[in-house]
């Protein structure tokens, strides 16, 4: 079994190569879907959200109020607290879903994050991808998928890292700056120096 990270800026383009590479066989877990399904299933940050958030973090038969915690993470500046309930947890869930994924019979895994580098524990994943894009491809990329407004996007771009001085930390940059074909090709490629080499012999 092969993993990998991958991660990048907001609207890099992160997902549309996971996409490509859960098209071509790999089993694709996405951070937050994980921090979302952590925040359901384990008992002890089930009582940190209630305890640091209220019990509205949870509607009527325990789904999460995303909502709720949205509000308080993103309007009301908590996200540090939230992060820090559910990121130590993390790594646990990924290494269960990678056990998971093993016995499905997956050769590649993927984990998508934004914050992969900051939460990444040195040789827990076998091949770190950046995907990078210029600024102004992001902004026009992200207000068509969202619907949001410029200034929303460029401040939530000023919060995140600047992956540009991030590219001597992975193995892999992918350079997303040309059309979504272009994209799915390098992606393509890359996926398939990620599989393991087959037997090329003559019968
Ligand atoms: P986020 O961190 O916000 O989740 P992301 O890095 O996962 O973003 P994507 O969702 O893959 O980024 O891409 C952002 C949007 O831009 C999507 O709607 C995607 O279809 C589109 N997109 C990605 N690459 C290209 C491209 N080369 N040309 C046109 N559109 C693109």
């Amino acid at each position: 079994m092969i993993t990998i990270g991958i991660t990048g800026g907001i609207g890099s383009g992160k997902s549309t190569v996971c996409e490509v590479w859960a098209g071509l066989g790999a089993f694709v877990l996405n951070a937050d879907d994980l921090a979302k399904e952590v925040m359901v299933t384990d008992a002890e940050v089930k009582k940190q959200l209630i305890d640091s958030f209220g019990s509205e973090s949870f509607l009527e038969g325990g789904k999460l109020n995303t909502q709720h915690l949205a509000n308080e993470a993103f309007e009301k500046g908590r996200v540090k607290e939230l992060n820090a309930i559910v990121h130590p947890k993390l790594p646990a869930a990924a290494s269960q879903k990678i056990e998971e994924a093993e016995a499905q019979g997956y050769d590649i895994f993927v984990y998508e994050a934004a914050l992969l580098l900051e939460n990444l524990k040195p040789g827990s994943l076998d091949y770190i991808v950046l995907v990078l894009a210029d600024k102004g491809h992001r902004i026009e990329r992200v207000k068509q998928r969202d619907n949001s407004s410029e200034e929303e996007i460029r401040q939530r771009m000023k919060k995140q890292r600047n992956f540009e001085k991030a590219t001597d930390r992975v193995d892999y940059v992918i350079r997303n700056n040309g059309t979504l074909e272009e994209l799915e090709k390098k992606a393509e490629i890359i996926y398939q120096s990620f599989l393991p080499e087959r037997d090329t012999q003559k019968s």
